[in-house]
């Protein structure tokens, strides 16, 4: 079975929406069930009370090449202070792809404001510090649950977050 199958067949009868912003309907889906689980921005879900977290943003730079292969792998990364992209995803690595072109994404490091989007935490003294402060406000709100990257504020790699979204449901539900 592959990654499709899988995920279809763990939302079998689930009723699933997309495309919604969870604050453009808050109250609706706060009250949809007896507890939530949230995997947006924890300082978001609070209106900032205490402040806003701070995170790091990405640039992205597209380009079709008129080759097959530019660099014989999914993700090279570079960690040079001389070269601005920290890493060159080929995207037809990933399926193996035989096309006679090829597409790769250049990945800068970039800014962060609230409108764009927030990818990595940066998880040193000052915003760790604040975040303490949504985390001990949302131990008392016994109606929602927050998962993930933006929800505890913290980077995980694809394995551990699902690793900690099976200790989530072990703890809730055991
Ligand atoms: C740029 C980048 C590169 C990465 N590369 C790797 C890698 O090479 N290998 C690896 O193992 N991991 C990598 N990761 C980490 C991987 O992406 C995360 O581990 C994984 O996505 C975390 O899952 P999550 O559920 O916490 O967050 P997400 O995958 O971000 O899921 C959160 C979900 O909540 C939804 N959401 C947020 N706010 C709202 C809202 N207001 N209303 C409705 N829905 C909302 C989002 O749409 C999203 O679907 C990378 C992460 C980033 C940012």
């Amino acid at each position: 079975m592959d990654i499709l199958g899988i995920i279809e067949k763990m939302l079998k009868g689930i009723e699933v929406k997309l495309n919604c912003d969870f604050f453009d309907g808050r109250e609706k889906y706060e009250n949809i069930a007896k507890k939530i689980i949230f995997t947006g921005q924890i300082d978001k879900y609070y209106n900032y009370r205490f402040g806003e977290l701070e995170y790091r943003g990405l640039k992205f730079e597209t380009d079709i090449l008129n080759e097959e292969n530019y660099q014989g792998n999914a993700v090279v990364n570079y960690t040079e202070y001389e070269i601005p992209y920290t890493r060159i995803i080929e995207h037809k690595h990933f399926e193996y792809g035989m096309q006679n072109k090829t597409i790769i994404t250049k990945e800068y490091p970039n800014d962060w404001d609230k409108e764009k989007e927030p990818y990595y935490p940066i998880n040193d003294d000052k915003n760790n510090n604040l975040y303490k402060k949504y985390k001990q406000l949302s131990e008392k709100d016994h109606k929602v649950l927050f998962g993930g990257r933006l929800g505890q504020y913290k980077y995980y790699d694809m394995d551990k977050i699902i690793e900690e979204a099976l200790g989530c449901v072990n703890k809730e539900m055991p």
